[in-house]
């Protein structure tokens, strides 16, 4: 068994998902989609670690079971010394207290026909003795802190702009006082002026509450702003993990690099040239052999349709899998089962 750090707040190990869908007459065809293939990932107490990825590479999912929304098909994942994968329902309902989800679209996530008031009472009636004046006070409280007042909590959420209605969902999240939040894309559905609102109030909270972010999102440029650590995801595995200024300065896998070359940068003239990827995404559920990145990757060799690369440490807690740096010393080598 490996030892976990102290300073560690969740630990996945070899998580894998495989959705099955039955067709045909009597559902006797079975379609499997392999959305997650062995992730391993380290989430340190108080830091904010970005996925990053092109849609269907498998962050939303990773992010649903590291907090057992969905339970993954293998691995293990220990969230604060807990082994959350061992739960049964009622324990499991104990810790959702500990773990929270964000949406992207908050107006999708709130019941329609609640009022504010109730919204964020629910989860405390659900979880907690709060009653009466007390649960009161703790809503208002909750609304506060997120930059609402007395003015919101009678109204309904299509009375709601969108960032006041993430605001809601966020003193949602934030009512049984978690540790670990997933914020799945909670900006990508806002108004320019507004995401950098919500972007700030979540730093501000993880300041006062000591709060650990999964932050998921395809928008590299609000990544950067927020994040530690950034892990890439190319179709449902980690090709590279690093601290945010790494990923940004010093990309090691070609798909990271293209991934950066599409952000834009205030300078015109910074000479950075654009890595235009060929062809799409392949599908999961039937993804390419050896490298999975080898059909689109601009520099793929005859290894890359083969063999699956290793993981090569790169830097103090940088690493990426890809053949180019097979070259490098062979102590370079890493075990995911030990990277931190
Ligand atoms: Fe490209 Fe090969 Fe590296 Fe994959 S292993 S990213 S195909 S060079």
């Amino acid at each position: 068994m490996i030892a976990i750090q102290e300073s560690t707040l969740l630990r996945a190990e070899k998580i894998s998902m495989e959705f099955v869908s039955r067709y045909g007459f009597l559902g006797r065809h079975q379609h499997r989609v392999r959305a997650l293939d062995s992730v391993d990932l380290e989430i340190q107490r108080g830091e904010t670690l970005g996925i990053v990825g092109e849609s269907g590479c498998g962050k939303t999912t990773l992010g649903r079971c590291l907090i057992r929304l969905i339970t993954p098909t293998a691995g293990r994942i220990v969230l604060d010394g807990v082994e959350i994968l061992a739960l049964d329902a009622s324990a499991l309902r104990h810790l959702r207290r500990e773990m929270q989800m964000v949406f992207q679209n908050p107006f999708s996530s709130l019941n329609p026909r609640m009022k504010v008031d109730d919204l964020v009472a629910e989860p405390l009636r659900t979880h907690t003795d709060l009653a009466g004046g007390a649960l009161e006070e703790r809503v208002e409280e909750l609304l506060v802190e997120v930059g609402l007042g007395a003015e919101h909590m009678k109204r309904h959420p299509h009375q709601l702009s969108g960032g006041q209605a993430q605001r809601v969902a966020l003193s949602r999240a934030l009512a049984l006082s978690p540790k670990f939040l997933v914020l799945d894309e909670p900006t990508s559905a806002l108004d320019v002026s507004v995401q950098a609102q919500i972007i700030n109030l979540l730093s501000q909270l993880q300041e006062r509450h000591g709060l650990t972010y999964l932050f998921i999102s395809h928008d590299l440029s609000v990544v950067r702003h927020i994040s530690d650590r950034i892990a890439v995801m190319y179709l449902g595995q980690i090709v590279e993990l690093a601290s945010s200024d790494a990923i940004f300065n010093s990309p090691q896998h070609p798909y990271t690099q293209a991934l950066i070359s599409s952000t834009p940068v205030p300078d015109p003239d910074s000479g950075r040239e654009r890595i235009i990827l060929e062809g799409n995404v392949p599908s999961p559920a039937n993804p390419p052999a050896g490298c999975r990145f080898h059909t689109r990757c601009p520099y793929v060799m005859d290894i890359c349709r083969r063999q699956e690369p290793k993981a090569h440490a790169v830097g103090e807690g940088h690493w990426a899998a890809c053949h180019l740096l097979d070259k490098a010393p062979s102590d370079s080598v890493i075990d995911l089962q030990l990277i931190n």
